[in-house]
């Protein structure tokens, strides 16, 4: 009796052990089921809500676009070969919706106006283009290469500045071109866009000008541009301008649509880094957009039929 009883109370125990389980089964299963259920919902919620998103931007971009019957080509500017006078190249830009405006910093990279004024242009999110010395290359590499981490343009302002050794002849001033060159290629590891300012400008005037017409041919053909202004904050008319007398000479001077600005990032321009926010804000308020001088949006829009008789060969 006793063994019957304890074989009963084993078996009805592993029957509620055995039902137990199976409970615990169902359960489970249910979890199982509901996070299933969960997982397909969650990726159906997803998957619909990005197709809205796409239509939305598609939608959008399509209310944006330009009709499919005169789709503008892609942004491209004369080769050098061609035209490699840039200042140029940049006035005649059409197409372009609004204004632009090239800020250029010349004769750095120095260790202390240089990174102020890459801070100024950091905080307003605008790109601009440094036309470098080779020999400050040299002496501030770290700072040349910071300029080329935020997203600047390096160009070519020769390797000495001193117009007597450099305009003496066609070899020293190409020599000095290609060295400073080869310095912007070692910073940035890549090959720069080949584009030089003149020291004191490429003007057909004062000293060197006759050197100066000659060695723009020689760049062209060597497939470099040059640039020269058509704006200016006026720092380096005088070696003691305040920020507010360099922000009223960029008022002055800013007055057509395509705006190349001349500017110095020399170690004694430190009124430049500290005029740069009033000036930017006063350009952005006048309604320009900024770019680097390797970003002009060039549009050849003038078909050959449009043309005056006279300018098709
Ligand atoms: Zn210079």
């Amino acid at each position: 009796m006793e063994r019957k009883m304890s074989y009963g109370n084993i078996s009805r125990q592993s029957g509620r052990r055995y039902q137990l389980m199976l409970r615990r089964k169902r359960f489970r299963f249910l979890i199982i089921c509901a996070a299933v259920v969960a997982v397909i919902a969650v990726v159906v919620g997803i998957s619909v809500s990005s197709v809205k998103n796409g239509q939305t931007e598609q939608e959008e971009a399509s209310a944006d676009a330009v009709p499919a019957a005169t789709p503008k080509p892609a942004p491209q500017i004369p080769p050098a070969s061609e035209q490699n006078n840039l200042l140029k190249i940049a006035e005649d830009a059409a197409g372009r919706e609004g204004k632009a405006c090239y800020l250029t910093f010349d004769d750095g990279p120095t260790n202390t106006v240089t990174p102020a004024i890459l801070d100024v242009l950091k905080q307003y999110n605008v790109k601009a283009t440094f036309f470098m010395l080779g020999n400050m290359i040299e002496k501030n590499k770290d700072i040349a290469r910071r300029v080329y981490d935020e997203g600047h343009l390096l160009a070519n302002h020769t390797y000495s500045h001193d117009y007597k050794a450099l305009y003496a002849t066609g070899e020293s001033f190409i020599g000095e071109v290609e060295k400073t060159e080869g310095l912007i290629r070692e910073v940035t590891g890549e090959e720069p866009f080949k584009l030089v300012r003149f020291p004191g400008g490429s003007y057909n005037a004062g000293d060197h000008a006759a050197e100066k017409q000659k060695y723009k041919t020689l760049l062209q053909e060597k497939g470099y541009y040059y640039v020269d202004w058509n704006a200016l904050n006026g720092d380096a008319e005088s070696s003691s301008r305040t920020a507010e007398q360099l922000l009223a000479r960029m008022k002055e001077t800013a007055g057509k649509d395509h705006i190349v600005v001349l500017m110095h990032d020399a170690a004694a321009k430190k009124s430049t880094a500290q005029a740069l926010p009033s000036i930017i804000e006063y350009l952005k308020s006048a309604g320009y957009e900024f770019y680097r001088l390797d970003q002009i949006k060039y549009y050849e829009t003038v078909e050959e039929e449009d043309k005056p008789a006279s300018m098709i060969m």
